[in-house]
């Protein structure tokens, strides 16, 4: 959804969104993400201060995401509340007062024009919001290194014949 700038004014306004899980389209590098679980909620507003556009937003659903240890896909529960302050290079408007960029804790992103895709920014967020680490549980046992069973689901004997090379020569011997 595009929405230019220009008719933004200082009384925030609003956008509340329901994005349908066709709504996520798959990048090229994009291995973590399968998709969504479901719909997604988007509230945002977007206000004008001055030279600069900030964007509050709340973005509450599921994702789908493969996990980092067995490769499963499983459902991950997004929750994210961001802040943005979004600033046009100087002089996008010929009547606009010179003002200093205030120090506060937001995060700034420059843009080029005036038309911003709201799309490109939830985006962008719901990458901020991925865990550094993706586990279907904490208790993932993974793959088998060897055989490459789900160890969640199955039990291979790999384990059984694993060890310093000496000491299967002697299990052999023990069998004789
Ligand atoms: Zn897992
Ligand atoms: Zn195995």
């Amino acid at each position: 959804m595009i929405v230019d700038l220009q008719t933004i004014s200082r009384t925030p306004r609003q956008f509340d969104l329901t994005l349908q899980p066709g709504w996520w389209r798959e990048g090229s590098d994009d291995i973590q993400i399968r998709g969504l679980e479901g719909p997604l909620e988007v509230q945002l507003t977007v206000s004008r201060d001055g030279e600069r556009f900030v964007m509050k937003g709340r973005l509450a659903g599921k994702l789908c995401l493969v996990c980092d240890r067995c490769l499963e896909t499983y459902a991950f529960s997004l929750r994210r509340d961001f802040r943005l302050s979004l600033m046009l290079p100087k002089g996008w408007e010929s009547d606009a007062d010179e003002t200093e960029l205030k120090n506060e804790d937001l995060a700034v992103g420059f843009i080029s024009t005036t038309k911003i895709d709201l799309d490109d920014i939830i985006r962008e967020q719901i990458y901020l919001a991925l865990p550094i680490k993706a586990l279907c549980e904490n208790t993932c046992a993974g793959l088998c290194s060897r055989c490459g069973v789900n160890l969640n689901r199955e039990t291979c004997r790999c384990s059984e014949n694993s060890g310093h090379p000496a000491f299967l020569k002697l299990k052999e011997l023990q069998i004789r």
